[in-house]
């Protein structure tokens, strides 16, 4: 089994532009000695937006809800939409809305300017609107890689029954996750990645038990959007983001072809017996850590503090994506 170290309870939300109302769950530019970003490695920045109402906006022409035009250089931005739709729009031509159940992992790499509202359809009729941004850092070797999208659609996303392994006998289906990223034994997720990532979505809506396996290579964070469940015995509720043992293993290169070791993480659902239960929403967030120096600030994440310095200079002096 994989100890949880830390429970990190539930944080202040706040504005990013006028569209999104989140609560920063994992920031690289945290100090915290017990968890920073060689903690989270690869995973930089952990936006979640719970499900909060916003009503009709009637101006949507002209001040949509969201962010306008800014630049990101050095990572990927990973957008899943829960509740409503998010329009982006980027400087190279490309443009999509991700819906209900969708995601879009965007690789900035060399550099790219993009926007990100709430679609027109949404904003005009309003409701409740649910999202994440994870930003998921690039390897050296590949930081200056091509700008790209992976637009993916919730059908496309290969779903795992989970079947309550306290009463195998009954074979009773107690949820399903949704394997964004990664592998889940031999199903593997919807979106390529440049390093070891497994992103899961997780929901649990019946009486019963399911273990999880990551690799015991692999930082491992996992998220309670809704509900509240016993992860390895513990009670954890909404709002809180689950930090689990440091890997015990790292990967060498001559291991890189073979089958790795797992850890697992027992979960149980409901966490008590008694009352009427919420179903459970869960976000699994796994990656092998990329090990290298970072140097990031506002829209950039580098390895060093002259290439940061290097990427405003082009920013400010219009050489950026060009
Ligand atoms: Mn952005």
């Amino acid at each position: 089994m994989r100890p949880i170290k830390n429970i990190h309870g539930d944080k202040a939300p706040h504005w990013v532009g006028d569209g999104f109302y989140v609560k920063t769950l994992i920031n690289h530019l945290d100090d915290n000695p017990h968890f920073n970003y060689s903690h989270t490695d690869p995973f930089l920045l952990f936006d979640y937006g719970k499900p909060t109402t916003f009503d009709p906006n009637p101006n949507y022409k002209t001040q949509p809800h969201g962010v306008g035009q800014h630049p990101h250089k050095g990572f990927e931005t990973v957008t899943i939409a829960y509740e409503g739709e998010i329009s982006h729009a980027d400087s190279v031509g490309g443009q999509g809305i991700i819906q209900k159940g969708d995601v879009q992992w965007m690789t900035a790499g060399r550099g790219i300017m993009h926007e990100e509202f709430h679609s027109e359809a949404f904003g005009k009729r309003g409701g409740v609107f649910s999202m994440v941004q994870l930003w998921v850092n690039l390897p050296s070797a590949h930081k200056l890689t091509d700008p790209n999208y992976q637009s993916i659609k919730r059908a496309d996303l290969p779903i795992v029954e989970l079947i309550d392994s306290s009463n195998p006998d009954h074979q009773t289906t107690i949820g399903k996750a949704a394997i964004i990223a990664g592998a889940w034994q031999e199903i593997t997720g919807a979106a390529n990645t440049f390093t070891p990532i497994n992103l899961w979505n997780i929901e649990l809506h019946t009486e019963g038990a399911t273990t999880l396996k990551v690799p015991n290579t692999h930082n491992t964070l996992l998220l309670v959007q809704e509900g509240e469940l016993l992860v390895n015995g513990t009670s954890v509720s909404a709002g809180n983001l689950i930090q689990f043992d440091a890997p015990t293993q790292h990967r060498t290169d001559d291991q890189a072809q073979q089958t790795l070791a797992t850890d697992n993480i027992e979960l149980h659902y409901p966490a008590t017996e008694n009352d009427e239960q919420a179903p459970v929403k869960l976000l699994l967030l796994s990656g092998e850590p990329i090990g290298e120096p970072v140097a990031g600030y506002g829209p950039f994440v580098m390895n060093t503090q002259e290439e940061l310095r290097q990427t405003f200079r082009d920013y400010q002096t219009g050489n950026f994506v060009k």
